[in-house]
């Protein structure tokens, strides 16, 4: 998704987890044979570990470096379903994030602000005309004194490769993603990968698999999924011109226009090595206003940062062969206001460009108590999915500095897992609950960003 020039520099996924300490596991419960069979024919024993975490997002990343820190004896490996290469959104990651990343490891933050961009502010476009609004600047001397810290701007992929880096090599194994697990008759679990083949056994299990978690799912069958917000976003990273966006402390926006207030966006946000992220969001009206039809992807296996085009073309109202960039171009014709914006788009491969939908846990399906049963928890968007506005990085590094805590604590054990939950699903709702009283889906750095 991003050029060749200036792709964040990611470590290259290394085959291997920790070497398995015993050779054999325990039978799968119920699909032993098949899992078995599975495995043999892979040629391989599944590693044992102590934690094995389903998703290397920050959420799942950032939860491996705390519990390396709060037991470093810990065998903690990840299993991430996309080849580890650049991609996924520019974000903003809010103090609080920036604190619980410190709170866990310093020389974390420390690796992340080496990349971050300090954003001093953001210039505000009229979509309709394109006439300069205002300049909205960031608080960062405020949120310097307050906090120690200010706003770091980076890619998505930038973060990852960041929180990489505090990992032993070998820790995440690409390329594999986790579909279920079982609980073995001696307590620990076997973790499954496509067509129920065993990819390792481990005493834990995160599921930090994102927005349309497989294991939230498997743990909770029928919880909810996030709900679809009607927007319809797409973006792209890619090396940034100076006659797109000159100065690379500021990010620029094309607000709503009057006819589709609230919802309908178009930003460029500069990010780390060279390059700059567009996005921009489509409410659903504007979309049938242009004969786009669009399907919310509601199933397993879509994922806010990691996929490639997600072109949905459904009802014949837009051809199927249409690409991202049409799609796109189409939502947002007819906007005088946005014709410098479009012309980043139109100078954007198709190929790199990401259409999907906006969605979100809305404070009432996040569960009062915990979220997780047994040796088996979740963090990240899998927990709780934000909207877009500044929150959902930041509370997926909360998720890991108290999950870290409450294992140094008391040890890797049920009731760590689940004072983990309890301590966060307190948390997490009271920060969405204000998040949405203040609307939010702007894309970072709104008041929930540094609660
Ligand atoms: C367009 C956009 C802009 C955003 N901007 C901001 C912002 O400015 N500030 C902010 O704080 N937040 C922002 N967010 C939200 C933020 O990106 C998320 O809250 C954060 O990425 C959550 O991290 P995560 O690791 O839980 O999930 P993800 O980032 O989605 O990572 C999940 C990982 O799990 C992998 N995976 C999925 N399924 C499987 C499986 N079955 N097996 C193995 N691996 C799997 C995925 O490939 C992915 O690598 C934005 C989100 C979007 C979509």
């Amino acid at each position: 998704m991003i050029s060749s020039r200036a792709a964040p520099t990611q470590r290259p996924a290394a085959a291997a987890l920790p070497a398995p300490r015993r050779p054999t596991v325990a039978r799968p419960a119920r699909r032993g044979g098949a899992a078995a069979a599975a495995a043999a024919a892979a040629g391989a024993a599944p590693p044992e570990l102590d934690v094995a975490i389903a998703g290397a997002g920050p959420a799942g990343l950032a939860a491996a470096a705390a519990l390396r820190r709060a037991d470093p004896s810990l065998r903690v490996g990840l299993f991430e379903r996309t080849p580890m290469t650049a991609r996924g959104a520019g974000v903003l990651v809010g103090v609080n994030g920036l604190l619980a990343l410190n709170a866990i490891n310093p020389a974390i933050v420390e690796g992340l602000l080496a990349r971050a961009i300090k954003l001093e502010g953001s210039e505000r476009y009229s979509c309709d005309t394109g006439e300069y609004l205002e300049f909205q600047q960031m608080p960062n001397d405020k949120f310097k004194d307050r906090y120690g810290f200010t706003n770091a701007l980076l890619g998505w992929a930038d973060i990852t490769a960041a929180l990489q880096e505090q990992l032993p090599p070998g820790s995440v194994r690409s390329g594999a993603a986790v579909s279920g697990f079982e609980r073995l008759p001696d307590g620990r679990l076997s973790v499954l990968g496509p067509a129920g083949a065993p990819l390792a056994t481990a005493r834990a299990l995160v599921g930090a698999d994102g927005w349309f978690s497989a294991l939230r799912g498997a743990l909770r069958p029928g919880a909810e999924a996030p709900t679809f917000k009607e927007i319809v976003v797409w973006r792209a990273r890619l090396p940034r011109r100076d006659e797109w966006l000159d100065n690379p402390g500021r990010t620029k926006w094309w607000v709503p226009a009057k006819q589709h207030p609230g919802s309908l966006l178009a930003v460029l946000i500069p990010v780390p090595g060279g390059d700059l992220v567009w996005q921009c969001h489509a409410p659903m009206s504007l979309m049938r206003e242009r004969g786009l039809a669009f399907d919310p992807i509601t199933g397993e296996g879509a994922s806010s940062h990691s996929e490639g085009p997600r072109a949905r073309a459904s009802d014949g109202a837009a051809a199927a062969s249409d690409g991202a960039k049409a799609r796109c171009l189409r939502a947002f014709e007819g906007f005088p206001g946005l014709a410098r914006f479009l012309e980043v788009v139109e100078a954007t491969p198709d190929d790199v460009i990401t259409e999907h939908g906006l969605y979100q846990h809305l404070p009432d399906q996040i569960p009062q108590g915990h979220w997780g049963s047994g040796m088996v928890t979740l963090a990240g968007d899998a927990a709780h999915t934000a909207t877009v506005d500044g929150t959902g990085m930041a509370q997926a590094f909360e998720d890991a500095a108290v999950l870290g805590k409450h294992v140094q604590q008391s040890g890797l054990s049920e009731a760590s897992l689940r004072a983990y939950e309890a301590e966060r699903a307190r948390r997490v709702r009271a920060v969405f609950s204000m998040a949405n009283r203040h609307g939010g889906d702007g894309g970072g750095g709104g008041p929930a960003a540094a609660v």
